[in-house]
């Protein structure tokens, strides 16, 4: 692991660099054309095996090592936001309107930097390292979905990814076992009654009457249809009908978003949802639509894999805080690679201290680049341990043969 470590930090310069390049150079979802080319490029350089265009817009590169053994993805991200940089700094984005606001330059820095220092160490890599550079993270249905369904998983026996976190302190690593993201989705409501005066509501069927009942009655699902040790949000986020101060609207809609983190749950309250919409409705005499949008599912990590990235996280130098973080919000797609394949997905520190921090998808959004060397150090770790691990149980289960 010394010399992993150190190789890694012989790369630091050019992962801090690649960075910034990419970082100049940002692409949003469905849009990237360079950046997967630069990729491409700079494994072949390595002599890796690559494919270009997995699933539309990926890259997927190939190291075999010297010895056999299992096959460890990682995975790396690569797309921008559609976002006007703020930050005044030599390394802002050229392209107008367009930010590396969520850190995806960096996730991509480490994966190059980490294939650079395994490439120095092939020979006695046993098994194979495949590096999964995923499009589209950011605009549902996201790139992981096609990329998997272009064969980037075919041999993989795990799969390891990381992601900065600007909010969280340098040297800390957050692992969870079990869900790290959520499931988050969207429901539209389109409640259709009867418009009229509002002098005469006997003579319509008010839209805005049930929809607030319905505002009501939903509440019902979290708190009297959900086991108390499940965790479900049901937020109604947007109600609209505009009219005057003497129509009642003909229709209301209302908008808003379910995040859970167990597929059961999930599918249960899209279906409470229109039940409840229906009954409220039925008892008005109104009729309604309803549409059920699923964002990405939640992102649920293997408890053995997740016990190893923490474990050796703690002797990664850098590192001097390992926790347990709480499920984040927020959705990720890394979620559908673990569908697929055994493997951990956890947080990296990663927060300035030379200034004011700012969330991700901030227009001020920066992060300390060390956390990116920090975070090679972790991937490769679990990637050399998990094959010795893996090597030595095969030798193991054919000695007892
Ligand atoms: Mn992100």
């Amino acid at each position: 692991m010394e010399k992993l470590f150190n190789l890694l930090d012989e790369c630091y310069q050019e992962i801090v660099e690649i960075r910034r390049y990419l970082h100049q150079h940002p692409e949003i979802s469905f849009e990237e054309v360079h950046t997967p080319e630069y990729i491409a490029a700079y494994h072949e350089n390595l002599g890796h095996e690559v494919r270009r265009y997995v699933g539309g817009r990926g890259v997927v590169a190939t190291l075999r090592g010297g010895k056999p053994g299992p096959t460890v993805a990682i995975r790396a991200d690569f797309d921008a936001l559609p976002i006007q940089e703020e930050n005044e700094v030599l390394y802002k984005s050229k392209n107008d309107g367009k930010m590396h606001a969520c850190g995806h330059d960096g996730h991509t820095a480490t994966a190059l930097g980490l294939a650079k220092a395994l490439n120095k160490i092939k020979l006695d890599l046993e098994g194979t390292v495949v590096f999964i550079h995923q499009h589209a993270e950011e605009l549902p249905p996201g790139g992981a979905i096609e990329m998997i369904e272009d064969g980037c998983l075919d041999g993989v026996d795990v799969i390891f990814g990381y992601h900065l976190s600007s909010m969280s302190p340098l040297g800390e690593i957050g692992y969870r076992s079990g869900p790290i993201t959520a499931a988050a989705d969207r429901f539209d409501i389109k409640i259709q009654g009867y418009g009229g005066h509002g002098s005469q509501p006997h003579n319509t069927i008010d839209s805005i009457a049930v929809g607030g009942q319905l505002i009501v009655n939903l509440q019902q699902i979290v708190s009297r249809r959900i086991d108390p040790l499940s965790t479900a949000v049901v937020s109604i986020c947007s109600f609209d009908a505009k009219n005057p101060y003497n129509i009642i609207p003909d229709s209301v809609t209302l908008t808003g978003t379910v995040r859970t983190y167990d597929e059961k749950v999930r599918s249960s309250i899209e279906k409470e949802i229109e039940r409840i919409v229906k009954g409220t409705c039925l008892a008005a005499g109104a009729d309604y639509s309803y549409q059920y949008t699923k964002g990405y599912p939640a992102t649920v990590n293997y408890p053995e894999e997740t016990q190893l990235v923490a474990g050796l996280a703690k002797s990664v130098p850098g590192v001097d805080s390992v926790k347990e973080y709480q499920p984040a919000m927020g959705g990720e797609d890394f979620s559908y690679y673990l569908q697929h394949a055994k493997g951990t997905f956890f947080m990296t520190g990663a927060k300035i201290t030379n200034g004011e921090a700012y969330p991700h998808h901030h227009p001020k959004f920066n992060f300390d680049e060390k956390a990116l060397l920090i975070a090679a150090k972790v991937l490769g770790s679990a990637t050399l341990t998990y094959m010795k691990n893996e090597v030595q149980t095969t030798v193991n289960q054919e000695g007892i043969r």
